[in-house]
């Protein structure tokens, strides 16, 4: 009898789309994601809503532990090879919580160089992390966004790293200019003069329909 393996990676949300797939982590006190700030903790999508349905936090557990063990980069590796994943978004939920951690979303990404990789990452405020996160951040098939918000903006930004701010009201405006601004909820109603700010979190992208899937800026060329 063949045994039956839980898969690790989701495909599709609304603001990914349909053809893009997601690994996730429990998030914020879970130790999961050490370079949080206050504004990004109060901030936190994924610490209320769906998030919290037992279903969804099962996952994220399950996908932590799946995390810790040896086989975790030749399951992923497999995982995406036969599914034919070929765009990844790594923690829509929780972030990269260890330098071994990081080392094997590396592995993962090299592993499977048909995927474009990508992710979003407040762990370059732990030196130990961020020393991995600018050698993953010359993979070819990965991009990597410093996270950054009114609490804390990288002072040095490495190689083919690009800073994506999260902008937690109308006047929060970033200390230098950024790649990407991301919206808190309540700002996305509003029309907002700022350049750069993520076209699935406007009025005119919802009304289009932008979703990562089509928009791909953030993705590795
Ligand atoms: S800029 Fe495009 S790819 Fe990046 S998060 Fe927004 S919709 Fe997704």
């Amino acid at each position: 009898m063949s045994r039956v393996v839980r898969g690790m990676v989701t495909q599709s949300n609304d603001k990914l789309g349909g053809s893009v797939f997601h690994f996730d982590l429990p998030a914020g006190r879970h130790g999961t994601c050490p370079g949080r700030t206050s504004t990004c903790d109060s901030q936190c999508y994924a610490q209320r809503g769906r998030f919290l349905f037992p279903q969804v936090q099962d996952r994220l557990a399950y996908c932590y532990a799946a995390t810790k063990r040896k086989d975790f980069v030749p399951r992923l590796v497999s995982e995406l090879y036969r599914k034919g994943v070929l765009a990844m978004r790594w923690m829509v939920s929780g972030d990269v919580y260890s330098p071994g951690f990081a080392k094997k979303v590396m592995a993962v990404a090299e592993g499977t160089p048909f995927c474009r990789h990508w992710l979003y990452s407040r762990s370059w405020r732990i030196p130990a992390i961020e020393a991995v996160l600018r050698d993953l951040a010359l993979v070819d098939n990965v991009s990597v966004w410093y996270s950054a918000d009114r609490d804390a903006f990288p002072t040095e930004v490495p190689p083919r790293v690009r800073v994506a701010y999260m902008m937690s009201d109308a006047d929060d405006h970033p200390v230098q200019p950024v790649d990407l601004v991301f919206l808190v909820h309540r700002l996305r109603k509003m029309a907002l003069p700022m350049a750069n700010v993520c076209l699935q979190e406007t009025p005119e992208g919802r009304e289009s329909g932008v979703t990562c899937s089509t928009c791909q800026v953030c993705l590795p060329d």
